[in-house]
């Protein structure tokens, strides 16, 4: 509340800026005491990185108030595309597994999924609903002769075997396809080249499969998930180094990332020994341990598809 005053405040003084600079030319004295909103705004900025969030927060209101299309009932609607790689025929995965995926992703980003209600209570507060739903767009299968993908997108590239990507400023794209070296899954944040932009998932980790499966303990689409998450621009919980930050206020400071499913209450040796959101679903536990966004999340998502947002293709009509 306090920041949503603070920028609020910015804002109003940006706006009252223009008429004082009128009487600057005039009156060499006025000139001195000019409108500093906007150093004032740059240096809060600085010192706070959540305002930038918060002030896009208030974009995003205006946005979702004032156009239709996409946006409905102020809720962002991706139409996602999977391109399928398969030498082997368990590769080949089929509809029904792809559609399964996509339901989880529907589940997560809209606090439907069966565990969400097992968010700690101190963390209740926080718990966030984005209210981001995925729709089929349609399915991409190509057969190769590769065993395996790698990390540099060859998947993504016509020329190098892989398919290229579907209008990929307004769809998500995602790679399905055997990456090697136990990679589970990786993504483009926003603001990478459009042409290798979306998520590759594993084959073997793409929806939910059983728990006696060899995809255990990655069997229930958290991947895309988690991968998801990045392509809209958030962070790894504990900030990719020792107590770093992920850039959200809400969500405690973690010493390093968490494997399998932590015993709550799982303290932070960081500063203030926070006990750790290890449900997140930008921690690294196990599937069945991840079942959260917090509401710093989803401001964060939100910023990337408001107008000038590095996503904003996504929200318009
Ligand atoms: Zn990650
Ligand atoms: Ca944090």
């Amino acid at each position: 509340m306090k920041k949503i005053c603070l920028s609020l405040a910015a804002l109003l003084l940006l706006f009252s800026c223009q008429e004082d600079e009128k009487t600057v030319n005039t009156d060499a004295r006025v000139s001195k005491r000019t409108c500093v909103s906007n150093e004032v705004l740059e240096r809060q900025l600085k010192e706070n990185p959540e305002l930038a969030i918060k002030m896009n927060q208030i974009e995003d209101f205006t946005m979702n108030t004032m156009t239709n299309g996409r946006l409905v009932n102020g809720r962002i609607e991706i139409p996602v595309v999977f391109n399928v790689l398969y030498r082997t025929a368990s590769e080949n995965i089929s509809d029904a597994q792809l559609q399964s995926q996509l339901d989880v992703l529907n589940a997560d980003f809209n606090a439907t999924n069966s565990d969400f209600n097992q968010v700690p209570t101190l963390f209740s507060g926080v718990k966030a609903n984005v209210g981001i739903t995925f729709v089929l767009d349609r399915v991409i299968r190509k057969a190769t002769t590769k065993t395996s993908w790698g990390t540099r997108d060859a998947m993504k590239k016509n020329k190098q075997g892989g398919i290229d990507p579907t209008t990929p400023t307004t769809k998500l794209n995602f790679w399905v396809c055997t990456i090697g070296g136990g990679i589970l899954g990786y993504a483009q944040f926003p603001g990478g080249a459009s042409s290798t932009d979306g998520v590759v998932v594993d084959s073997k980790y793409v929806g939910v499969t059983s728990n006696s499966g060899s995809a255990y303990p990655y069997n229930l689409g958290r991947t895309a998930t988690h991968e998801v998450g990045h392509w809209m621009n958030l962070r790894h919980i504990w900030g990719d180094t020792t107590c770093g930050s992920d850039l959200v206020a809400d969500t405690p400071t973690h010493n390093t990332a968490n494997y399998g499913v932590p015993t709550y209450p799982h303290y932070s040796t960081c500063t203030g020994t926070p006990v750790e959101m290890t449900m997140n679903y930008m921690d690294y536990t196990d599937d069945r341990g991840m079942y959260m966004f917090t509401t710093g999340q989803k401001a964060r998502i939100n910023a990337i598809f408001v107008s000038g947002g590095a996503r904003f293709s996504f929200a318009q009509p």
